[in-house]
This record gives structure tokens, sequence and C-alpha cells, in this order.
């Protein structure tokens, strides 16, 4: 792992303006703050800094403005969810740079908390403009990034500015790589990576960069079929990419020369139809019928995986093994889970899961929280995934 400062680091920060760049980004309902996990995360830096005495900044995109001042994407609509949790008022300061931005820090004392306007209303902050980036170092003394949901971007507020102030991990940046790094940068052995979800399209780039760190890679859900189908199984009206049957073959020799062991799944469940809970049949991968859909993982193949965990030291999942919104193919996802929740609570496995759809199943299966490291960060977790450098952490370890 690259090192980077973390709050640990940063001295006296007594009266000084701390610019941190936090996850905003949360579901709205009707005007409210719908799920405050973002605004949670990012609690443990925004207490600590007050609680030090720093003039807390806070600095976060909204939405998908595109560069212009929208008020449906105005970080004002979080500030009521933000307060709330954080138990005190926040001042709103309704620009993110320039002479507005001053002004409204001008009034704040040592401990005071304030949100910035949405970066993302100003054109320069997706360009990563050298100027936008320049005119937010001048509102602020330092620099703490505390979202890695955003660090796979390039842009002002996570990549630009870190270059212009003394740059800092906030607390929840710096769990998250510290997790990340003892699941793929430096994990203890051996270690079995679970990818799935629905297409090999979609996760070429993760499965290419597993096979040469992992040593056992797991695939399930829609995109086992296409691995299959290369192994000459007929799939039947399985979800299935047969354009891709040269890349699945291409990855099982790179697994091979790298010496990973893929597993693919021997039995598996099928319907004709795909509703909940509709006539299933379980079978081994070659008997499924030309008119059978394949939609979860089978439970002999599940039991053999069980007994691949229990030999790894380290797991890091992304993607469900089966189509787990719709009952009962959420099985396989739901008995891995538990095996992996249990294994990690004896001390014997550290896992660490991410993606939109596996932290969902993970909730569904009630074993989210026995996980060493849950990653609600999305594009940026695939990514890392995907072995490619992340800007905002890079910009970090300068
Ligand atoms: P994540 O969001 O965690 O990265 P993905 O988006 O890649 O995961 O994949 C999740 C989707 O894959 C789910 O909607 C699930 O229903 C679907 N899926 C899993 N297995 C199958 C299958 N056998 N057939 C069709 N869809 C599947
Ligand atoms: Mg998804």
């Amino acid at each position: 792992m690259t090192a980077f400062k973390t709050l640990d680091d940063i001295g006296d920060v007594t009266g000084k303006r701390v610019l941190v760049r936090v996850d905003l980004n949360v579901p709205m309902n009707d005007g409210a703050v719908g799920d405050r996990t973002r605004i949670e995360a990012a609690m443990p830096t925004i207490r600590e800094l007050a609680d030090k005495g720093a003039i807390v900044l806070l600095l976060a995109h909204f939405g998908r403005p595109k560069g212009a001042k929208n008020p449906t994407q105005s970080l004002s609509l979080v500030m009521g969810g933000l307060e709330d949790v954080l138990g005190h008022s926040v001042m709103f300061i309704p620009e993110c740079v320039g002479e507005g931005a001053k002004a409204g820090i001008a009034v704040l004392a040592a401990g005071d908390v304030a949100v910035l306007e949405n970066t993302r209303f100003y054109p320069g902050e997706e360009k990563n403009d050298p100027a936008f980036a320049d005119a937010l170092a001048e509102i602020g003394d330092l620099y703490v990034n505390d979202a890695f949901s955003a660090a796979h971007r390039a842009h002002g507020s996570t990549e630009g500015i870190a270059h212009r102030l003394p740059a800092y991990a906030g607390r929840a940046m710096e769990a998250e790589l510290k997790a990340l790094d003892a699941a793929l940068g430096n994990p203890a052995h051996p270690v079995a990576a679970v990818v799935g979800g629905a297409k090999v399209s979609s996760k070429i780039d993760v499965l290419r960069h597993l096979v040469s760190k992992v040593d056992h890679l797991i695939i399930g859900g829609g995109m086992a079929n296409t691995f299959l189908a290369a192994r000459g199984v007929d799939v039947g009206k399985s979800l299935c990419e047969h354009d891709l049957v040269d890349t699945a073959n291409a990855i099982f020799e790179a697994a091979d020369a790298a010496g990973c062991t893929i597993h693919l799944p021997y039995d598996v469940v099928v319907a004709k139809e795909f509703a909940p809970n509709p006539p299933t049949r379980t079978v081994n991968v070659h008997e499924v019928a030309a008119d059978e859909m394949i939609l979860d993982v089978g439970p002999a193949a599940v039991e053999a995986l069980a007994d691949v965990l229990k030999n790894c030291r380290t797991l890091v999942w992304n993607g469900p093994l089966g189509a787990f919104e719709t009952p009962p193919f959420d099985t396989a996802t739901v008995a891995l889970a538990k095996t992996a929740a249990a294994l990690t609570r004896e001390g014997s496995l550290i896992s660490v899961a991410g993606g939109g759809d596996t932290v969902a199943a993970l909730n569904h299966a009630r074993v989210a929280g026995d996980f060493t490291f849950v990653s609600t960060a999305g594009g940026a977790f695939l990514e890392w995934m995907e072995g490619k450098p992340l800007p905002g952490v890079d910009a970090l370890s300068q």
C-alpha cells in the first residue's frame, strides 16, 4: 500500500480551515434524505476535526448537475439529514469557491461545521481545471479526503486540491484503504475471490486482474453461464454471452498460467420462467434442458465452495451467485455468505465485499455486519478490483 497521511499526522488544527471531501450523494425520498449510511460514514472524521477545534468545511458533489447550478441538486437539501445525524446545526454556504465562499467561512469559529455548495455546480470540478483547484485551495488551510467512493475520479475536489494543500486521508478513507490492502494489496494466502452478477462483459477487467492475484476464483451468477458454455456446456435459455466465449477461454488460460484455480458450479437450479417461486429443478450442469434457465448455483457446489473458503485466509466478494432478488434463487448466495460470515467470526477468514447488489445481498442474508469490511463505494470498489489506479488515493500518497 502506498503510504498516506491520516488524521494522526495532521497536528494542531485549532482555528484552521480544513476542507473535508465527503460523500453526501445520498438517495432522497420526498425531499428528505432517504438513507443516511453515507452521512454516518463521514461522522468520525467530522467529529474528530471539530472536537480538535478545526473549522470544518465539507466539500461534496450531489447528483449530476454537469457544471451548472441546479436548485434540485443543491446540497442545501441534505442539510436536515446531516444536522440530524451530527446532532447540532450546520451552516450552509451557497458557494464552494470565490468571494461568496470566503465571506461565509469568515464568520465561522473553531469547532464549527459548514457545508459548501455542490462542487459539480462548477464546470472546473469534473474537468479537474487547475484554476478551480486553485480556487478551492484558497479557501482552506488543509485538505482531508474521506470519500473513497469518489476516489476513482480525478476531479478538482478529489485530486487537484490534494496537490495544493497538505493532504490527509479521513477515518472512513483510512479504514477502506486498510481493508482493501488486507484483501488484495498484501493479503494472507490462500485468497479466494467470489465474482458473480449478471454479465461477464461488465467484469472482464475484474476477472483478468483477479486471476493474477488470488488462489481461488469462484465464478457464479449469470456470468458463470458464459464460462460453462466455453467448456462446452449447453446452458439452454440461460443468460449467456456466447460472443465472449473466447474471452472466457483466455481467462481460463491466464488462470492456469498464474496458478489460480477457477471454480464453476457443477450443479445448478433451473426454471422455465423467471418469476418468484416457479417450479424448479436442481440438476447437473450437463442436464439443463433447452427451455430452462440457470438462476442459481446448486447445493452440492455451494458445499464444495464452503470447503474452499474454510481453507482460505482471505476472501474478496463482488456479485451474487444467483438471481437473489427473486426467491428461491437467493439460496446459494445466502448460504455461502453465511459460511463466510461464520468463518470471519471465528477469526479464520478476512472477508471484504463490495458492489451495489452485493451489499444488498449481504444485507438480505443478514451478514453484512459479520464481514470484516463491506464497501459501499460502487464504481471505486470495482475499479480497485480491476487493479486500476485511483487518482483520489494516489494524490494523497504524494
Ligand atoms: P454488483 O452490483 O454487486 O456489482 P452485479 O450488478 O454485477 O452485482 O450483478 C447483480 C445482478 O446479477 C443481480 O441483479 C442478479 O439478479 C443478477 N444475476 C445473478 N445471477 C443470475 C443468473 N443466473 N441469471 C440472471 N441474472 C443473474
Ligand atoms: Mg449491480
